[in-house]
């Protein structure tokens, strides 16, 4: 192999293995979550989900350790999510988004913890759930918080379909939505597991919807426990961060448990932003 070669062969195995690693870091949050929600039909998307690669206990997650983060500050978080989608809030107030929901047993203590604090939040809803619990979305909107549109039952690879199907995934969401609360608006959608790719953005610009990535993830999916999950999000959060954090798709006591210590605090050091 000449000398050119071999570099190029090494740049190459370079690139796989950085590429490698940002897919696995962002994998098993959304895994876990999505093994929970089961397995109702889903009429607009009749691709078979993926088999999850690793079960919530064989694997621990890639992603940090959420404890023990201390005060490492992050000097090169990037602002903007892949694809341009939207990382940061823009100003100086962080923001709440609950993923996975809606869901009866967490959704309404997530909401009277909302309420009590006089601050407002982002529901990332899955289809099916909206359609099996569509009195939690009317709650939501008539409680002034903001919808995203989470894809009908969490297809994880949503992205890589051809663009009709993605579409067609996230309007039968939006028509869920709509079914329950008549006019409002789907201002936002997050890919399941973050795994974005351009055609989804795409899309779901082209349906009138800003893509939402975040900023801070706790992996509260993984039950870390409340304590972690908050010093997670504490230490990590900065001015401007968009928060991940989960309403269904499992037990998620850890997370309604520190998001009682959470809000007051981030309010008190941040504010809370509202997506409009
Ligand atoms: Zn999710």
């Amino acid at each position: 192999m000449t000398r050119r070669g071999a570099f190029t062969a090494a740049l190459l195995v370079l690139a796989i293995l950085v590429g490698g690693r940002w897919a696995m870091g962002r994998q098993p949050a959304e895994t876990v979550a999505h093994q929970a929600l089961g397995n109702q039909a889903a009429p607009a998307s009749p691709s078979p989900t993926p088999t999850p690669a690793t079960t919530p206990s064989a694997a621990p997650p890639k992603t940090p350790a959420p404890k023990k983060t201390t005060t490492t500050k992050p000097a090169t978080r990037s602002k903007i999510g892949p694809f341009g989608t939207r990382r940061m809030t823009g100003s100086r107030g962080v923001a709440l988004t609950f993923d996975d929901g809606p869901n009866p047993a967490w959704t309404p203590q997530v909401l009277d913890l909302l309420r009590a604090n006089r601050v407002k939040a982002t529901f990332c809803v899955v289809g099916t759930e909206v359609r099996q619990y569509p009195a939690l979305v009317k709650r939501i909107v008539r409680e002034g918080h903001t919808l995203c549109n989470h894809s009908w039952h969490h297809e994880f690879d949503l992205g890589t379909k051809p663009e009709h199907e993605i579409k067609a995934n996230m309007l039968a969401t939006n028509r869920e939505v709509h079914r329950a609360v008549p006019g409002t608006r789907v201002k936002y959608f997050r890919h399941p597991g973050g795994k974005w790719t351009a055609a989804a953005v795409q899309a779901a610009r082209e349906l009138g919807m800003t893509s939402l990535d975040w900023d801070v993830d706790p992996a509260d999916w993984a039950k870390p426990g409340a304590e972690a999950i908050k010093q997670h999000v504490m230490a990590k959060t900065r001015s401007g961060s968009i928060i991940l954090l989960h309403d269904g798709g499992g037990d998620r006591a850890g997370t309604v448990d520190a998001c009682k210590a959470l809000i007051p605090a981030l309010k008190r050091k941040y504010g809370i932003a509202l997506l409009r």
